[in-house]
C-alpha cells in the first residue's frame, strides 16, 4: 500500500439545499477540494477510507458568495493592507461566506493602485474564505448620487487612466459606475470586452440612458434604492429614472441589501416581484464593524453606532444581531454592518421566502451575476467544496473552502 491516499470527507446527516432543492437526510461525499457525490441516504455509498462527519439535521448549503462588501472582522479595503484583507476573510467564514469580493470605496487612482496590487497577490486566504476578484465602486459616479462616497475622489472615466489599471491588475472582476457620466458608455464598452462585470451605480442616469447602458455593457445594478435616480417631474411630466428601469428590465440584474434596516420587507418583496428570484441577489455592503457586534466605533474619523434598534414607523420590529452603523446623531446610516447568514434568514424570516429561495439569493445568483457558476454557488458533482453548515437559526456551525474545514463552532 502506498502511504498517500487521498483524502475522503463525507458530512452525513444533513438537509441539503443544493439550492435548486432540498434533499432530507443527505450525504455530501468530498475528496480533495471538490464534490464527488451527493444525494439521500441510500444513494450515496460511503468508502472504507472517508472521513465522516455527522451534521446533526443541520442544514448545508453551498457557501455564501458576497460580491460588495468594503470590510467586516476590523480589516477595511481601504487600508491597502494585505492584513484587512486576511482579517475579512478569516472572519466571514463565520458568518457562511466562502467567496467574497472586496470591494473600494471612491480614492485617489494611486489609493486603488495599491488596493488592487494587494488583491492581484491573494487568492485564497490559509484557513478563510476566498477571494474572487476585486469590485471597484467609483471613483466613475455621478456627483449628484454621491451617498457616502467621498465627493473629493468622483472623476469622469477617462481610458488614459483604466486602461492601463485593467491592464495591469486582472484581479478587477466588477465595476460599478455612473453610465451617464462623460465616457461611462466607453467604460461600459472596454468593461464587456475584458470580462469585467459593469455595474450601474450612484447614477441619475433616465430610462433612455439606461437602455444605452445596457447596449454599452453594463447587466447589474448596484445596491437597488440606495445611490440612484428614481421617477421625477420634469415640466410635468414623469421621466422614469435608474430605480424603475431596474424594476422594469429584465436584462439587468441586482442586488439587495437585506440588514433590516436598508429596506423594509415590503420594498424587497417589490423588488422580488419585479425582477423574479433569478436575477436578484444578497450584497452586505458591509464595512469594517460588521461581525464585531454593537457599541461605538471610530471609522475613518467618524463617529458611528452599532446598534439592532429600529424606529416605530419601520415596517419591522427590533430584531436581535440585525446591526446597522448610524453616524452618532442617527441621522443617517454608515454604510452596513450585516452578515450573510443574518440576512438569508430575514430572507426567510422577515420577506417570507423558503429556504432554498433565500440561499439561492446567496449562492447560485451571485455566482451566475459574477460568471462564477462552473465553480461555485451550487451543490453538484465536480463542484468546488465550498459548503456551510447552518442551523434553524442562521447560526453557522461549520465551514469548508476548497473541501478544508476552516470554521467549526
Ligand atoms: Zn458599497
Amino acid at each position: 500500500m502506498g502511504t498517500i491516499l487521498m483524502k475522503k470527507t463525507a458530512l452525513v446527516n444533513g438537509r441539503i439545499i443544493t439550492p435548486l432543492r432540498l434533499i432530507e437526510d443527505g450525504t455530501i461525499i468530498i475528496k480533495d477540494n471538490t464534490i464527488i457525490d451527493f444525494g439521500s441516504k441510500d444513494q450515496v455509498t460511503i468508502s472504507e477510507d472517508t472521513v465522516v462527519i455527522d451534521v446533526n439535521q443541520a442544514y448545508i448549503s453551498p457557501g455564501f458568495i458576497d460580491l460588495h462588501i468594503h470590510g467586516s472582522w476590523g480589516g477595511d479595503v481601504m487600508s491597502a493592507s494585505e492584513d484587512d484583507l486576511v482579517k475579512m476573510a478569516n472572519g466571514l467564514v463565520r458568518c457562511g461566506v466562502t467567496s467574497f469580493m472586496p470591494t473600494t470605496l471612491s480614492g485617489s487612482l494611486a489609493e486603488l493602485r495599491k488596493i488592487a496590487s494587494c488583491v492581484e497577490k491573494m487568492g485564497k486566504v490559509n484557513g478563510g474564505a476566498r477571494l474572487i476578484g476585486l469590485h471597484l465602486e467609483g471613483p466613475y459616479l455621478n456627483p449628484k448620487q454621491v451617498g457616502a462616497q467621498n465627493p473629493k475622489y468622483i472623476i469622469c472615466p477617462d481610458p488614459a487612466d483604466y486602461l492601463p489599471l485593467f491592464d495591469k491588475y486582472s484581479c478587477i472582476k466588477r465595476v460599478s459606475a455612473a453610465p451617464e457620466i462623460s465616457g461611462g458608455m466607453a467604460l461600459g464598452r472596454e468593461l464587456k470586452k475584458r470580462g469585467i462585470i459593469a455595474s450601474i451605480a450612484h447614477s441619475s442616469a433616465v430610462y433612455q440612458e439606461v437602455l444605452a447602458a445596457l447596449e454599452n455593457g453594463y447587466t447589474h445594478a448596484t445596491h437597488i434604492f440606495s445611490g440612484m435616480s428614481s421617477v421625477q417631474r420634469v415640466e410635468a411630466y414623469r421621466v422614469t429614472g435608474v430605480l424603475e428601469s431596474v424594476l422594469l428590465l429584465d436584462d439587468l440584474t441586482t442586488e439587495i441589501i437585506a440588514d433590516g434596516h436598508h429596506l423594509p420587507p415590503s420594498l424587497i418583496k417589490l423588488v422580488l416581484k419585479s425582477k423574479g428570484l433569478n436575477r436578484v441577489c444578497l450584497v452586505t455592503d458591509a464595512m469594517s464593524a460588521a461581525g464585531l457586534g454593537p457599541g461605538e466605533y471610530n471609522l475613518g474619523g467618524l463617529e458611528v453606532i452599532v446598534e439592532d434598534a429600529v424606529p416605530e414607523i419601520f415596517e419591522i420590529e427590533t430584531q436581535k444581531n440585525n446591526y446597522v452603523a448610524k453616524l452618532s446623531d442617527r441621522s443617517a446610516f454608515a454604510s452596513s454592518v450585516a452578515t450573510m447568514n443574518q440576512m438569508v434568514r430575514n430572507m426567510v424570516k422577515l420577506v417570507g421566502l423558503n429556504l432554498p429561495e433565500a440561499v439561492c439569493l446567496a449562492t447560485i445568483n451571485p455566482a451566475r451575476m459574477q460568471k462564477l457558476d462552473d465553480k461555485i454557488g451550487l451543490i453538484g458533482k465536480g463542484m468546488k467544496a465550498d459548503l456551510t453548515v447552518f442551523n434553524e437559526e442562521f447560526d453557522i456551525l461549520l465551514t469548508m473552502v476548497d473541501g478544508e474545514i476552516v470554521y467549526i463552532k
